[in-house]
């Protein structure tokens, strides 16, 4: 799994720049750097490490000049993959870092494979799998939240929680195995619901983090909320005042809005893509029926839904039978035009007593600090406040699987069938931990996690 050679990428993006880096890893790197490297006048010897060194890169076949550098090594293991590591912090000209990539590869390194930097920090025990990937949400990241959370992951705060967790799981393991052991001692009643006690908690804790990914996935990604009513209800208008801005053409003939328009709103700090969809509603115009298939497309994708309805008219079928499409949904319901005579009551909109209706006047103002504030609300839910924040996909669903062998043996517990029985859940459990932090990790997963990576990290 782990190959012990030295290998080398350029760590910077392609495209001309100020600088550029390329890093060297591996038992050969600073043997190559000594050999492609001149401090003129003073020659290689006793270079330090963590030490920033002025130069020059050279051909050492005819000590031809390449390129003037700031060359770094940090000797293992206080370096990023735990082994010896040079940069070269070269110009950064797209030819010449190819130049000096193809020299250090013609000294005997090899290039690297997309991510081989960082699995290689993660196989010599420099970070764990959880903080590995991390590294990629970081470099991917687009919001500052998103950013945070990485980094967050990065530095460990997720491995340490999951690792707590395990540490909790082995306990409840070790005293299950005890009445394995001894059988004569039986495993007593009140032992087997203190055990169950445990692993209820244990379970509580996991849903928690678990459903934080949800969370995680809503700030990094941004929600998407998508605008729907009937044509002149006061869709664009209502975004309009949403955004603060004209962006949206505002027409009184209906069916203006026949495209679906994106725009981005910071819900305090909370991203949101909003879409305001056309009309849905039947309609002989071909290019309005595209605009209605699309919007029912947005509307099956959407986190929320605002449903616009003009409080001024009486309700028509397509309200109703939106209000009914929508009941599927997280929904807020924006009685529109309340600066008008009202005409719809607001009992007369939903059976249901916990859907949020507001009045709303895009022309006015009036409510739309109150729509911001609910949908919010509803977007994130009500989702206890988790100590970590997961945003990888695998690792939710190792933690569900953990949870799911956590239930089993309660169930198992709770029958009172042979522990050892409880025992095999138990340990399904905990792998699915192991594998979240890459205690155990099956060379397949690392394949798989590593390839996402870009070259150079
Ligand atoms: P859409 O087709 O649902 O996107 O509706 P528009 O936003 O294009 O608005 C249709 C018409 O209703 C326009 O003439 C708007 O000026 C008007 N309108 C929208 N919101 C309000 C409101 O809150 N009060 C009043 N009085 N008129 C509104």
């Amino acid at each position: 799994m782990y190959e012990e050679d030295t290998i080398a990428a350029i760590a910077t993006p392609p495209g001309e720049g100020g600088i550029a880096v390329v890093r060297i890893s591996g038992p050969a790197a600073e043997k190559i750097a000594r050999k492609i490297f001149n401090r003129r006048h003073r020659g290689n010897g006793a270079l330090r490490s963590h030490t920033l060194y002025r130069g020059q890169i050279i051909d050492p076949k005819d000590a031809q000049p390449i390129d003037e550098v700031l060359l770094t090594i940090m000797r293992k293991p206080r370096s990023y993959t735990g082994e010896d590591v040079v940069e070269v912090h070269c110009h950064g000209g797209n030819f010449l870092v190819r130049q000096i990539l193809a020299l250090i590869l013609s000294q005997g390194a090899r290039q690297a494979k997309p991510g081989e930097f960082t699995k290689r920090a993660f196989l010599n025990g420099r970070i764990d799998l959880a903080q590995a990937e991390a590294v990629i949400d970081l470099i991917r990241a687009r919001t500052v939240q998103g950013a945070q959370l990485a980094l967050n992951q990065a530095g460990g705060g997720l491995s340490k929680y999951v690792g707590q967790l395990r540490e909790e799981l082995l306990d409840i393991l070790v005293q299950l195995e005890a009445a394995i052991d001894f059988p004569e001692e039986e495993i007593e009643l009140l032992q087997r619901h203190h055990l169950i006690a445990k692993i209820n908690a244990l379970i509580d804790n996991i849903n928690v983090i678990s459903a934080s990914y949800d969370w995680g996935r809503l700030f990094r990604e941004g929600a998407k909320v998508c605008i729907c009513g009937r044509p002149n209800v006061g869709k664009s208008s209502l975004m309009n005042a949403l955004l603060g801005t004209d962006r949206v053409i505002v027409t009184p003939i209906p069916g203006t809005t026949r495209d679906v328009i994106e725009e981005s709103l910071n819900l305090d700090g909370l991203p949101v893509i909003i879409w305001d969809t056309a009309g849905l509603r039947d309609s002989a115009d071909q290019v309005e029926q595209i605009g209605v298939a699309l919007s029912r497309r947005y509307l099956e994708q959407a986190d929320a839904l605002v449903v616009v309805i003009d409080g001024s008219v009486e309700l028509t079928p397509e309200d109703q039978a939106l209000l009914l499409i929508a009941e599927s949904k997280k929904v807020v319901i924006a009685l529109n035009k309340s600066d008008l005579p009202s005409v719809v009551g607001l009992q007369s909109l939903t059976t249901d007593r916990s859907t949020r209706v507001l009045t709303t006047s895009a022309k006015t103002g009036t409510g739309i600090d109150s729509l911001k504030q609910t949908l919010r609300e509803l977007i994130l839910g009500f989702v206890t406040e988790s100590p970590v924040t997961v945003t990888n996909l695998r690792h939710r669903s190792e933690l569900q699987r953990s949870a799911a062998g956590l239930i089993r043996a309660v169930e198992t517990l709770n029958q009172g069938l042979p522990p050892e029985l409880a025992a095999i859940d138990l340990s399904d459990a905990r792998e699915a931990l192991e594998e979240i932090i890459g205690v155990v990790s099956n060379d397949n997963i690392l394949e798989r996690i590593f390839a996402n990576f870009c070259i150079g990290k």
